[in-house]
């Protein structure tokens, strides 16, 4: 990488040097050009200034130092016909042309002065002609010098372009190769850095960089880092809750399990003596394996609620006709626990699952009725407040002890094991409710006195 970083670096300074090294010959070039041009006109005023054109001219011109052959400068008097009446480098100039038409001659006669670059039919050469119109208006002085266009300026400010181009090239690979690493480098260390990743707990330390791209990759691997770990955990968990939950459901049916093949080992045995007793064992494992039967089905019930897998059909329930006719059904229980029930029930309807709504209530009434207290009382109140539905379960029962109030919801817990059991209990009837009323964003509260009894509130939103 920091190759190729230093490598395209050097190609675009390159061709940027190059650029504008030809813009820069290019202007001074167009500059040393205007120059010349004023330097010959010069000359060529100094001389109108000097010469005597009433005397030999071509003599004067010979004697004049400035045209002295090494300058390759060729001075031309030509009249303001356009006739050659002296040419300092063409001995038989009066076979010349007219040069009338010559850029150069038409512009000093209309401005007093101009100039031409062209090449010359009478030397062969590549020449730059100024031509000035002398102070009486009868001559035209010219003065032409050989001008290979910008080369031969180019050939004059080579060796400094060169210079040049060769101390950026030299500073600019310095600085190139102290870029790319500042690049590379942070890189390098991000990418020792991301080793961590392997690591079970990585603590990352990534440096502060001056790119802040850079410093990007460290602070949103951090955070990946940080939200694998959390979903790791949540897994870890979702594992432990859902094997402690195993543990206990096998538990859970081990129970009454054992105790049904306890008294078919008793009947098989003949340990039964008389027909009273082989009813009595029959009864209970009867009793037995309906509570695993009831264990079962709450033990469907919450793993449904809790993968959510089951497509939950929604109609339209009315809350009182359900109630009333689950507390019919309740009648039997009730009585057998000397409780009496109560309702208040104000027509509502819910858009919600009928049989999770008759889990929920059947949940809540029929623990306050098994925790309830001979000639205790059970109240319902369905009612409405704003936008949301309220249900109330209200008891005059055992209470819920200070200790357990936190942990009620929990799958298979119990306050008393042995009075749950003894009821039918599974221990998963409030965390049926729980899930219940959580899947339809509602909220579960409840208030408890020790031996005065318990009341169970509800609110579900009404859409
Ligand atoms: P269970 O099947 O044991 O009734 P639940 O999950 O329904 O299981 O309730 C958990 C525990 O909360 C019960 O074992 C009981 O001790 C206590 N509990 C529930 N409802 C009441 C209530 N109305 N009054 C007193 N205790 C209650």
């Amino acid at each position: 990488m920091k190759k190729a970083i230093f490598k395209n670096f050097i190609i675009i300074l390159i061709l940027a040097l190059l650029f504008s090294g030809s813009i820069f010959s290019i202007v001074i070039s167009d500059v040393l050009l205007d120059k010349t041009k004023v330097n010959m006109l010069n000359i060529l005023q100094i001389m109108d200034q000097s010469l005597d054109y009433d005397s030999d001219l071509g003599l004067q011109i010979n004697e004049l130092n400035i045209l002295n052959d090494h300058n390759k400068a060729r001075l031309t008097i030509l009249d303001s016909e356009g006739n050659v009446i002296v040419d300092n480098q063409v001995s038989e100039h009066l076979n010349m042309e007219n040069h009338l038409q010559r850029k150069e001659i038409q512009k000093a006669l209309k401005e007093g002065y101009g100039s031409a670059r062209r090449r010359s039919g009478t030397l062969n050469k590549s020449m730059l002609y100024v031509s000035y119109m002398s102070k009486n208006k009868d001559y035209i002085l010219r003065i032409a010098m050989p001008f290979n266009g910008y080369v031969s300026y180019l050939v004059i400010l080579l060796p400094s372009i060169l210079l040049s181009l060769g101390i950026t090239l030299i500073l600019s690979l310095i600085l190139a190769n102290r870029f790319s690493s500042t690049i590379t480098k942070p890189l390098y260390e991000i990418s020792e850095e991301l080793l961590k990743l392997k690591e079970d707990n990585p603590e990352f330390s990534f440096k502060p960089y001056e790119y802040s791209e850079l410093n990007l990759i460290g602070d949103t691997t951090k955070r990946m880092a940080d939200a694998v770990k959390q979903s790791m955990k949540k897994i870890e968990f979702e594992r432990m809750v859902r094997q402690e939950f195993f543990t206990n459901a096998s538990h859970e049916l081990k129970t009454p399990i054992t105790s049904i093949r306890g008294y078919i080992e008793l009947l098989e045995n003949n340990m039964a003596t008389n027909e009273e007793m082989k009813k009595e064992f029959m009864a209970r494992i009867k009793k037995e394996a309906l509570n695993m039967t009831v264990l079962i089905d709450d033990i469907l019930m919450i793993s449904r609620l809790e993968t959510k897998e089951v497509e939950v059909v929604i109609t339209q329930v009315r809350i009182c006709p359900l109630v009333t006719e689950l507390v019919a059904s309740l009648k039997p229980l009730a009585g057998e626990n000397d409780v009496t029930i109560e309702m208040n029930c104000k027509p509502i309807t819910i858009n919600a699952n009928h049989g999770q709504m008759k889990d929920l209530f059947s949940n809540l009434i029929v623990n306050a009725i098994k925790y309830n207290k001979p000639g205790g009382k059970v109240k319902i109140i369905v009612t409405k407040e704003g936008n949301n539905a309220i249900f109330i379960v209200e008891d005059t029962g055992v209470g819920i002890p200070d200790k357990s109030k936190q942990r009620i919801f929990e799958r298979f817990y119990r306050v008393d094991k042995g009075r749950s059991k003894k009821m039918g209990g599974t221990g998963l009837g409030l965390s049926i409710v729980k899930h219940i009323v959580n899947y339809y964003n509602g909220t579960i509260e409840f208030d408890s006195q020790i031996g005065k009894g318990t009341k169970f509130t509800v609110r579900i939103p009404i859409d």
